[in-house]
């Protein structure tokens, strides 16, 4: 299996090196050549470990397979305590597919608990000896998740960039009390897009490649544009399918909807992906919350990101500029010369629109809706009373899109995070109230509910703070390039 550039299909790579590389060169994303058919009888009861190196073997097809099944029982056993996948029944056909019960309790866990193994071996596949520099933008959960990922491994430094109070306490405080001598941590003026727009410029920067490459240093980034984000990610869809259907909640065979709480656009094409290899997925329905520029791309062929930048309750969808988009865009047109048109717009002038063909079939297989934060939080209060579920607002905010998009076809619902990472804004949605910090919020909505709060995240308040750094934008170069 090879991988070609989004941009430029002339630019043609291994697995090893699209995980090496992350992002390709002019700017495009590496994007598989064509997608493998998935062999779903001899997959439907795999144990999460064994599915997921099955599906991985499939595309990263110059990695061992032997590594792949080790790497793979290593990342989903005991680090997600037997809860990979665990799917939850909500109500009459509604499930959540429960993705936070890993040690940073984010979904994101599940590629970036896998990821820095790949990309070790992959330098390896690759004879390569320099050191990598991972340099992360993060609206909240990347960080942490790639953070404990990449901690310690040898010949591996991280470097960590979130927007300063665009955070949760709790988030905020799992990144800069991080452990490790490979790790940096910093705090961006200014919103998500202003520090993912400094590492993106750092990554295009070609004076600053020579320098560090002088220093036996190579760039690389742990963002869902990199193939080894993602390909982690099919998994999840095929795994809850197989739980559906031994259920009795899903037909064998019969289609199955999935409502995917969006940012960066990594989750929600994941599930492409798998409806690419065979798997039955009807609908994927895009949720986001009043940053709807994907709702409205998705209703209208027209992405425009000249707009207002609201700060709400689920921060890792607080973004305008949905990168893995790009993907999409790609496999719906089969052209590079267009997408790179799309791009280059995107960025000079802040807005683009897909021609026709590309709208009609981006529809057929997407539906989308947005909910504003005093949505969300009725649905948290709804949730909590009517099926004693309790869930965080990412989460709420995608129960709202998969009300609003039901079709006969049993639901999913993606639920990306810990209702505990949000302790006070779901406090607040259930009591109307709750204290200003977040570790009484905790143990407050403990009480109110009778949930534990995950011991990975109570202890934080013991921990010591190492990172307190603030950058403004345009030093992120600098930090960079320390
Ligand atoms: C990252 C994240 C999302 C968005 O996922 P994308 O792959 O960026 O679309 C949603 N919810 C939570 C909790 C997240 O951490």
């Amino acid at each position: 299996m090879q991988y070609q550039s989004t941009r430029d299909q002339s630019i043609v790579v291994s697995a090893s090196e699209a995980i090496v590389r992350g992002l390709a060169p002019g700017g495009g994303l590496f994007v598989p050549q064509e997608f493998p058919a998935a062999d779903l009888e001899a997959w439907r009861a795999l144990p999460y470990d064994q599915l997921a190196a099955q599906i991985l073997r499939l595309y990263l097809t110059d990695f061992d397979p032997d590594f792949l099944a080790r790497a793979c029982a290593e990342t989903y056993g005991a680090p997600f305590g037997g809860k990979a996948g665990q799917v939850a029944r909500v109500a009459e056909g509604l499930f959540a597919l429960e993705l936070w019960h890993g040690p940073t309790c984010a979904f994101k866990d599940y590629a970036l608990q896998l990821m820095p193994k790949l990309l070790v071996q992959a330098k390896k596949n690759l004879g390569r000896t320099e050191k990598t520099r991972i340099l992360v933008a993060t609206s909240g959960d990347t960080g942490k998740a790639a953070l404990a990922g990449y901690a310690g491994l040898d010949g591996i430094e991280i470097e960590v960039f979130y927007p300063n109070a665009g955070t949760s306490e709790i988030q905020r405080l799992q990144m800069a009390t991080q452990t490790g001598d490979n790790v940096a941590v910093y705090a961006v003026e200014g919103n998500f897009d202003d520090a993912q727009s400094g590492v993106k410029r750092v990554f295009a920067d070609e004076a600053a490649a020579r320098e560090l490459a002088g220093r036996g240093i190579c760039l690389s980034s742990a963002n869902s544009i990199n193939w080894g984000r993602l390909a982690p990610q099919i998994v999840y869809y095929f795994y809850a399918y197989f739980r559906l259907v031994e259920a009795g909640a899903a037909a064998w065979g019969e289609p199955v909807d999935f409502c995917v709480p969006t940012g960066n656009f990594g989750d929600i094409l994941a599930g492409d992906y798998a409806r690419r290899m065979g798997l039955p997925v009807g609908r994927l329905v895009c949720a986001s919350n009043k940053n709807n520029v994907l709702a409205d791309f998705i209703r209208t062929g027209v992405y425009d990101k000249r707009r207002e930048f609201y700060k709400t309750t689920s921060p890792s969808m607080d973004i305008l500029i949905s990168s893995n988009l790009e993907r999409l865009l790609y496999h719906l047109t089969d052209s590079d010369g267009k997408v790179a048109a799309w791009m280059r717009e995107l960025s000079e002038t802040g807005c683009y629109t897909v021609d026709a063909g590309c709208l009609a079939a981006l529809q057929r297989g997407f539906g989308c809706a947005w909910a504003d934060d005093e949505a969300a939080a009725r649905k948290i209060r709804e949730l909590w009373q009517q099926a004693h579920y309790l869930c965080d607002p990412h989460t709420a905010v995608a129960f709202c899109a998969a009300g609003a998009q039901r079709t006969a076809a049993p639901m999913v619902v993606l639920s990306t995070a810990s209702p505990f990472k949000f302790p006070r804004d779901v406090l607040a949605a259930l009591a109307g109230t709750a204290p200003a910090g977040d570790f009484e919020a905790m143990a407050a909505l403990t009480q109110a509910t009778g949930c534990a709060a995950p011991e990975s995240l109570r202890c934080l308040q013991q921990m010591p703070v190492r990172f307190t750094q603030v950058l403004p934008p345009e030093k992120i170069r600098a930090a960079a390039l320390r």
